[in-house]
């Protein structure tokens, strides 16, 4: 996933930032922790099982949106996948809307940000990242992840357990911060996202590590 230039903040596209796109009935997640409103970080396609490549992701039939708590960094466990201090919403895409954005200076990000995908058969994604870069003579912060593939973990192996059927959870995206330290997402300071979904229970979930 590579930044593909500023997107509309209503844009119905695989995005970081801008408003998310909803289902009727939608809530916005408030933090277990602290209770204020989370920040939408990135909405981002799911394909079905066994087709997980560009093409496919262009007609995903769902979509999974990541909000992590920001009202107090570092204090929320925003990066643990079950504390509260994060939230993955996996929606059928069909019928959203823009959601209704609460009050609160840290419920949007300051960017928002199209992406790009381009399928690299370089593995693992750190190495493609780098070639990426190489190939197109653009900078590394402009790779803003990888959608499927396998996880690059920083730390150790942290795949969840769908809190509906107890499988693994299927890998959806990796997110880095991002490119523009103003506007970046935080995940530590350097640190990835992850972001995993189980299609059939329309359940989703994030961590990071740094
Ligand atoms: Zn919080
Ligand atoms: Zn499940």
């Amino acid at each position: 996933m590579t930044y593909a230039g500023p997107v509309d903040d209503l844009a119905p596209v695989t995005r970081t930032g801008g408003v998310p796109l909803v289902p009727a009935g939608f809530t916005w997640p408030q933090c277990a922790e602290c209770s204020g409103p989370m920040q939408f970080l990135a909405q981002l396609p799911v394909n079905v099982p066994g087709a997980q490549d560009v093409e496919a992701a262009a007609v995903a039939e769902h979509v999974l949106s990541v909000f992590m708590c920001q009202n107090d960094p570092g204090l929320c466990d925003e990066w643990d996948p079950v504390a509260g201090g994060n939230r993955a919403l996996l929606f059928p895409r069909a019928g959203l809307t823009p959601a209704q954005v609460p009050a609160g200076d840290e419920t949007l990000l300051a960017e928002t940000c199209g992406i790009d995908c381009t399928a690299r058969d370089a593995a693992p994604y750190h190495e493609a990242r780098g070639k990426w870069s190489e190939a197109y003579g653009r900078p590394l912060r402009d790779v803003l992840g990888q959608l499927g593939g396998t996880p690059s973990w920083l730390q150790h192996d942290e795949t969840p357990a769908c809190p509906s059927c107890a499988r693994p959870m299927s890998f959806t995206a990796q997110l880095e911060e991002g490119r523009d330290d103003g506007t970046a997402m935080n995940f530590g300071g350097g640190g990835c996202g992850y972001a995993f979904a189980c299609a059939p229970c329309e359940e989703g979930s994030f961590l990071w590590q740094c």
